[in-house]
């Protein structure tokens, strides 16, 4: 208990002292590139680099003039720990071999978080897979939507990881996808893991603040339970029993190719219903956990899907395309999971998805119900709770937020990001 004690009084100094002031006072220092380095010694030689495109172990030892009957060996000594048969393009490895030119160690990165490492000893070789021994810091972004979420975020593959992460942190209160206001602003606390000193990807988001048309909307991460969840400044789940749209920001921006990422949707509401104008294809999700009470075609909705939920409330999904794979009637479903497609089937001038909520059989307006779902923090642990809250809205208050949209910007906040190990205190 002591100890945790200490850990948090750190955490709480970290993110309140040294983290504005660490930010003003450290210099940014150019990014290296990942060129081979061949560092010779007069016993060891080291070869640093990683996969090319084509290139497999063979080609390599070929390279450098390594003997192959090692290579065969050292895949004998790792195929039951980690098949070598294929490398990866862009995976990094690394070799160092003895005066006679003979492999001593090689390591190979299987994946971001596991390496193989593979080392001659007494009897041969033997090889071992080891996780990557991320250093965890805190990065501050920020920026301001003009179009969309990713657009504002960075197109790089980790933000836009990153956008979908925050839609889906709030995807109950604000849809993504047709919610968003040019000028509406974001701000983000969030790990970063650091590979000897290198930013290798974003983790955890700690706490994410977004104006969406003027409110403020603030989630707090926080772990009771052996449960995570994303809280509000009193403590309240964001989790809702409906999301706020069928099309999940976080399914478009996976299932479209990188030109076709954001395709635009609008939502009209000529009557009842919502309708979200978007490509024949796009995937539609449930809004709230229940149960299939009818699939099939009927009249003017075309291809409809109805699930009926808790408290006599249905949701409609019409004019779709086709159904997801597995759907019927009786079926349960969660909230989120995929219910089929978007199209034009049934009287629809093009494809767009019908979505309307009823209860009792009435149409009633989906943007109303905002029931919360997840359970709120526990009285027992709000003095943790309130402890965090204020030592990320410290952070909120005098960190510098990178503009994470200008490339510039954002490699500083990855080059002056803090360093902090005391931060798994709030898993
Ligand atoms: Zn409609």
């Amino acid at each position: 208990m002591i100890v945790k004690k200490t850990g948090w009084i750190l955490l709480i100094l970290l993110l309140m002292g040294i983290f504005p002031v660490y930010q003003i006072f450290t210099q940014s220092s150019p990014q290296t590139a990942a060129v081979e380095e061949i560092v010779s010694s007069p016993a060891f030689k080291s070869i640093e680099s990683s996969i090319e495109p084509g290139e497999t172990l063979f080609s390599i030892f070929k390279k450098h003039d390594l003997n192959i009957d090692e290579l065969f060996a050292m895949k004998q000594a790792s195929a039951s720990v980690h098949r070598l048969r294929q490398v990866h393009p862009g995976q990094p490895y690394s070799f160092t071999v003895d005066e006679n030119n003979c492999v001593s160690t090689f390591t190979y990165g299987i994946s971001e978080n596991t390496t193989l490492k593979i080392e001659r000893g007494e009897n041969g070789f033997s090889a071992e897979k080891c996780e990557i021994p991320f250093e965890t810091r805190v990065l501050t972004l920020g920026g301001r939507i003009d179009g969309s979420l990713i657009a504002a975020l960075g197109q790089e593959r980790e933000e836009i990881m990153l956008a979908i992460q925050v839609s889906d942190i709030l995807a109950w209160d604000i849809d993504f996808n047709t919610d968003l206001r040019t000028g509406d602003t974001f701000r983000i606390i969030v790990e970063g893991l650091y590979l000897n000193g290198d930013f290798r990807k974003y983790g955890k988001i700690l706490a994410v603040e977004f104006v969406n048309d003027s409110r403020r909307h603030v989630a707090y991460r926080f772990e009771q339970d052996g449960r995570t969840d994303y809280f509000d400044e009193e403590g309240k789940s964001l989790r809702k029993a409906f999301l706020k749209a069928p099309l999940s920001f976080r399914r478009i921006s996976s299932s479209f190719s990188p030109s076709r990422r954001h395709p635009i949707l609008k939502i009209n509401r000529p009557h009842h219903g919502i309708d979200y104008v978007a490509p024949t294809g796009t995937p539609v999700s449930a809004t709230a956990d229940g149960r299939v009470s009818f699939i099939g075609s009927r009249g003017d909705y075309g291809k409809l899907i109805i699930l009926s939920h808790r408290n006599g409330l249905q949701t409609y999904y019409g004019h779709l395309s086709r159904f997801a794979a597995g759907m019927r009637s009786g079926k349960q479903v969660q909230q989120g999971d995929l219910v089929g497609y978007v199209g034009a089937t049934g009287l629809a001038t093009g494809p767009h998805l019908h979505y309307e909520m009823r209860q009792n059989g009435v149409a009633i307006n989906p943007v109303r119900f905002k029931a919360i779902a997840g359970e709120p923090v526990v009285a027992s642990r709000m003095p943790q709770f309130q402890q965090v809250t204020a030592a990320l809205d410290q952070t909120f208050s005098s960190a510098v937020f990178y503009e994470t949209g200008d490339p510039e910007s954002r490699q500083n906040a990855r080059t002056l990001a803090m360093r902090i190990e005391q931060m798994n205190l709030l898993n």
